[in-house]
């Protein structure tokens, strides 16, 4: 299966969904769903490697996502974050992120897992949200990662928790951490259950996340990798669908339960 994509000529982007993934879709019994930072790219989230502009420019993302970063220089890592949540609450979900509200609708069982932090496909709608790398706007405790909802403000950067003592810095997952163990059981179990799996802006390198189209695949599921261009090593027997997430998702929910476009009559 290969989707024919590309500019029309006009400027927008056309997406021609394969008739047999049409028909997958419109049977499949449960649909996994994997989104990464491509997903919220249209909604002005920067991935990690276009985040590295003007001021942080100069930051390899490796040396402020890290715990040994944030012990060598606390105040640096979280006004870094500090930043990127204050771009996250600015932005706005997609059509990318509304089309997978929709396909949840319509299909008997849907699991989202997302590596995203930014919260997006919660504003949009999305039911059940599987966070593997945490969640941005949440804080929690350097020392022992238990979640803190308040503390004083006394200029202290980072501030420290107010029970303990303990710097704060932001509840997501650093290179070189753990996954939340209950969130990975169940993205393992979705993989190795689905039917459909949809990987989408991702570039499939981080793992563990990057494992799971292969688990779907290998655990007999049919796989849609959904790019900006085609990424072969995530596998080459996938169906590559090459265009913005927040085109090509609408598009393939449109083929696949089409609604009527309102004429004028
Ligand atoms: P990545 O930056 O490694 O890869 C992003 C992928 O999305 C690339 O393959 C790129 O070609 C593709 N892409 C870019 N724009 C797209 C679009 N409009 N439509 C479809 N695809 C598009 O991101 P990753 O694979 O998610 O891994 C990096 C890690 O960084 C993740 O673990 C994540 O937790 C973290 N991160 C999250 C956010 C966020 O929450 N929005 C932002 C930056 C980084």
């Amino acid at each position: 299966m290969q989707g024919n994509d590309g500019d029309d000529g006009e400027g927008r982007y056309r997406v021609d969904i394969p008739a047999e993934l049409v028909e997958t879709i419109r049977k499949a019994r449960h649909v996994v769903v994997l989104t990464g930072a491509g997903t919220s790219a249209e909604s002005g989230v920067p991935t990690f490697r276009e985040a590295q502009t003007g001021l942080w420019a100069q930051y390899d993302p490796q040396e402020l996502a890290t715990p040994q970063a944030f012990q060598r220089n606390p105040r640096l890592v979280w006004e870094w974050y500090a930043w990127r949540r204050s771009l996250v609450a600015r932005a706005q979900p997609n059509p990318g992120h509304a089309a997978l509200v929709e396909l949840e609708q319509r299909v008997p069982q849907f699991t989202l897992i997302t590596q995203n932090v930014d919260g997006l496909h919660q504003r949009a709608g999305s039911q059940r949200v599987i966070e593997l790398h945490g969640n941005i706007a949440r804080t929690k405790r350097f020392d022992d990662h238990v979640v803190v909802e308040k503390w004083k403000e006394t200029g202290e950067v980072p501030p420290r928790c107010p029970t303990t003592g303990s710097l704060l810095r932001p509840d997501v997952v650093w290179f070189g951490e753990m996954l939340p163990e209950p969130a990975l059981r169940a993205a393992m179990d979705a993989a190795t259950t689905c039917d459909l799996f949809l990987s989408v802006g991702t570039s499939g390198v981080v793992q563990p996340a990057a494992s799971l189209p292969l688990i779907a695949q290998q655990a007999g599921a049919t796989l849609v990798v959904i790019n900006l261009d085609v990424t072969p090593h995530v596998s080459p027997r996938a169906c590559h669908l090459c265009g913005p997430s927040g085109v090509v998702l609408p598009s393939l929910v449109q083929a696949a339960w089409p609604v009527e476009e309102k004429g004028d009559a």
